[in-house]
């Protein structure tokens, strides 16, 4: 693992409580911020936070909550069978 600038213990206290509470207490080693993300040429990101529609996960390069991916990507196939 690369270097990186310490987030503090109180905000890496709180994302690893999220990412335990989401069942995946292995996404607090994720970066916490985008930036960091880039600088480490890494994929995702993990804030702790949720998002708009309230999934806990990790966000990807275009800052996509993975969850929402998925999700997204069921529908899209869902209308594609629909449609046939
Ligand atoms: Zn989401």
């Amino acid at each position: 693992m690369t270097h990186r600038e310490f987030e503090g213990w109180a905000e890496f206290g709180r994302r690893l409580k999220a990412a335990t509470d989401a069942g995946s207490p292995d996404w607090a080693r994720l970066p916490p911020s985008e930036r960091i993300m880039h600088d480490e040429g890494g994929r995702h990101y993990f804030t702790g936070r949720p998002c708009n529609r309230g999934h806990v996960s990790p966000r990807d390069a275009n800052r996509c909550c993975t969850q929402c991916n998925v999700a997204n990507m069921r529908a899209f196939y869902d209308r594609k069978k629909h449609a046939v």
